[in-house]
């Protein structure tokens, strides 16, 4: 028996639930189906199990896209501020962290709890440990499960990107864009810690746990925040942003003391017999400075140094390079940047250009945002922009 609905949407994460609140409010038919025994199961492990839901500041220059315009017409229609307004009218404590960073005081569990309320509310359907075994489309789409075959006007791929595969990621995102002929732009884990060389894991390896502020530059792009050494390589906020624009091979460059000028400090400690590496080590951690100097001060430096030189060991605390020797992967990372193009769709529906009644929304799209609570305010923003159209 085929069960006929108006709008199927696979995938019952963020966008997908979003999208499904917003089509069911409109009167729509929706089943949501999910391949997991439970919904929302990135947003439970998000922001260190409180969900960072949003950014008090969101614009488009937060995503990363081969269309870097394409979001700005869904993030202008659902804002940061109408997803708190949802999570006030739900009476979830929250607080801002840093950075416009929105949490939940308690658990992202209450985030979920928002979602299944709003979902039932809505009258939407939602099916769990089912499996998408086929998709055709003729007249309407045809969606066949091991759960029952169902046939719906629109359908909505909600499936996110590939990080985490052992939370249910899964490419089929991405394969239903091949099998609609829909370009793809290259996947690569993003938000993710980097690996280290060799030679830089002899280094410091050891140093795990140690954490500063740094300034993080690859190409034009920087971040200014915590760094975080670890046993396999180097984490922490501005990592993880940078991590998203990496090209592997290439180096990034590291300022260990961004904004600081110590030119005078560094003269004044050579001119009282001071060794620099002591100096340094009133900016930073000791037992960093200590590897650091063996490994970028070359030996001619050992003796007191001339200005021109002492200028020259700044300019290496100000331009560190590192050649990461890869990322942890989607095992470790956030998101996945790349994905399916944006060129096919309409920005203000999120339709197929080419497959009437056809959608994309959420990660698995060509949007990927920075660290801060972008990711899930493009989930809302993609997912209430569709289900206004679906
Ligand atoms: C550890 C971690 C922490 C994070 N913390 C934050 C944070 O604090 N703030 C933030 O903004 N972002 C955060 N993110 C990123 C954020 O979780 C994602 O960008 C967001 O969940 C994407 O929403 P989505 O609905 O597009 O995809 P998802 O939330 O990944 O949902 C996709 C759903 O589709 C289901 N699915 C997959 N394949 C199939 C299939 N074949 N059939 C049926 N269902 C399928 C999946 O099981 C899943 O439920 C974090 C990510 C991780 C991994």
């Amino acid at each position: 028996m085929i069960s006929k609905k108006d709008v199927v949407i696979i995938g019952a994460g963020a966008a997908g639930l979003m999208c499904a609140i917003e089509a069911g409010k409109r009167g729509r038919s929706v089943l949501v189906i999910e391949r997991s025994e439970k919904i929302g199961k990135k947003i439970l492990i998000s922001g260190g199990g409180r969900c960072n839901f949003t950014n008090r500041s969101v614009t488009f220059q937060n995503f990363i896209s081969e269309n870097p315009h394409f979001c700005k017409s869904a993030l202008s229609r659902f804002t940061p501020q109408d997803f708190i307004t949802l999570v006030e009218k739900h009476g979830i404590p929250y607080h801002e962290k840093k950075l416009g960073q929105l949490f939940c005081d308690t658990s992202s569990t209450e985030i979920i709890h928002l979602l299944e309320k709003e979902c039932q509310a809505a009258h939407v359907e939602i099916i769990t440990s089912a499996d998408v075994l086929k998709i055709l489309k003729n007249n309407c789409f045809e969606i066949g499960t091991n759960q029952g075959n169902f046939e719906s006007q629109s359908l909505v791929i909600a499936t996110g990107g590939l990080s985490i595969p052992k939370m249910g990621a899964t490419a089929f995102g991405y394969e239903m864009a091949k099998q609609f002929g829909l370009p793809i732009v290259e996947c690569n884990p993003a938000l993710v810690p980097f690996t280290w060389s060799k030679k830089d894991a002899e280094t410091f390896g050891s140093l795990a746990g140690i954490s500063f502020p740094a300034r993080v530059r690859f190409g034009n792009q920087s971040f200014y925040e915590d760094i975080l050494i670890t046993h396999k390589g180097l984490s922490g906020p501005a990592i993880l942003q940078i991590s998203s624009y990496w090209q592997h091979g290439a180096p990034v460059y590291v300022d260990l003391l961004p904004e600081k000028n110590i030119l005078e400090t560094f003269i004044k400690g050579r001119n009282s017999g001071l060794e620099l590496s002591v100096v340094l080590a009133q900016y930073l951690p000791k037992r960093f400075i200590q590897k650091w100097w063996e490994q970028m001060v070359p030996e001619k430096f050992s003796g007191p140094c001339s200005d021109k030189e002492l200028k020259e060991i700044l300019d290496r605390i100000h331009s560190w390079p590192i050649i990461p020797s890869g990322t942890e992967g989607y095992d470790k990372a956030e998101v996945t940047s790349g994905g399916v193009h944006t060129t096919e769709f309409s920005s203000t529906t999120l339709e197929s250009k080419k497959v009437k009644g056809l959608f994309f929304i959420g990660e698995v799209m060509d949007v990927t945002g920075h660290l801060g609570g972008y990711n899930f305010q493009w989930a809302w923003s993609s997912g209430f922009a569709a289900g206004q159209f679906v």
